[in-house]
Order: structure tokens, then sequence, then C-alpha cells
């Protein structure tokens, strides 16, 4: 039976060994016709009722061997993102454990991986970061400054004051406490001598 995996872009591929192809045409009698998804390649798969029966033409280019698993991986990891209600941290990392370790070096960065999710969530109304809350201060002034999907910047009118009237910032960034979605959190302090 022929295999087939739905690509991030929600394309349906025929996937054959370490290649992976795209439709071309529908024949008669479910018969379908695939060319390699390279554009430069003409390796070209016909099928019928899921089963493949002729192969035509060489790959032009090596096999890339994982990539297909990699693909179904990301493929999954946005499904998930878009259906369940699991942090992003868990959907990444099940996403990790999806890819063998000798082709994990065909996978982004877990930061990217990590945007992706965050993305595709904002893009399908959905975000766990429930930033709203923080819109205002408690006193009702502007507290969120820029908000961008993976970029949020809080300062209320009073800080920006106090940075702009001292001389010595403190700048620094950590890893390890952020929000669901984030990386970092970067903290920007100055130094007041007293009145
Ligand atoms: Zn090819």
């Amino acid at each position: 039976m022929a295999e087939y995996m739905t690509s991030q872009k929600g394309k349906r591929k025929l996937c054959l060994g370490p290649f992976m192809f795209v439709k071309v045409s529908d024949g008669a009698d479910n018969k379908e016709i695939w060319k390699c998804e390279i554009r430069t390649c003409n390796a070209r798969v016909h099928t019928k009722n899921d089963i493949v029966t002729f192969e035509f033409g060489v790959h032009t280019h090596a096999p890339v061997h994982g990539k297909v698993a990699v693909t179904k991986a990301r493929a999954e990891m946005k499904q998930r993102a878009k259906d369940t209600e699991e942090k992003t941290r868990q959907i990444v990392q099940h996403t990790l454990t999806q890819v063998s370790v000798q082709h994990a070096n065909l996978l982004p960065q877990m930061s990217s991986l990590t945007r992706d999710v965050c993305r595709h969530r904002q893009r399908n109304g959905m975000n766990d970061n429930h930033v709203e809350e923080y819109n205002n201060t408690i006193s009702g002034n502007t507290f969120i400054r820029i908000k961008e999907p993976d970029f949020i910047l809080f300062a209320a009118q009073e800080d920006i004051d106090f940075l702009f009237s001292n001389q010595h910032w403190f700048a620094d960034g950590t890893f390890r406490v952020t929000p669901e979605g984030f990386h970092q959190l970067y903290t920007i302090h100055s130094l007041c001598y007293g009145p």
C-alpha cells in the first residue's frame, strides 16, 4: 500500500522510501500521477487504488534519510497545536521524541519549533498567553507597549520615566522562567541613588 502524509501546508504527499511526491493529476479508475517534490527532478510515480503501479525516471538528487519522518513529525505537531490544548512545550517535546537521534539534525532548533506552534495557534484563534489582562496597570494606564506574536514589551509610563532619568541601566535575560510560549524574559533595570 502506498503511504501518504499531509504536509504542513495541508497538501497530500506520497512517501516512497526516502522520497516524497506531490500529485500532478488524476487519471482514470482511481489512478493518480505523482512527481518528485523536488521541482527540478523528473522522477514520476503512478498509483492506482493506493498501490504503486509505475515508477519512472531517476532522482536527480541524493535521498535525505529521515526527511519523511521529520516532515511527518512537523505536520503532526501543527495538527496537535490546532486540535489539542496541550501546552506548547509538551507538543514540542512530543515532536522531538518522534524523530530518531540520527535524524535530529534535520529538525529546526527547538525555539523555531516552539514559534511554529505559537504561530499556528494564533492563526487558529488560539493562544495560550492570556496577556490581555496585562494591557493596563492596576491604575488603568498602558502597560503593554509592543505586542507581536513572539515578543511582548511591558512598561508603565513610570518605568519609562524612571529609565529616562537614571544614567545606569542593567539589562539581563533569563531562559529559565518564561511564560508559556516564550523563551526569554528580558528585563531592564536602572540604578537610582536616592533623592
Ligand atoms: Zn526526486
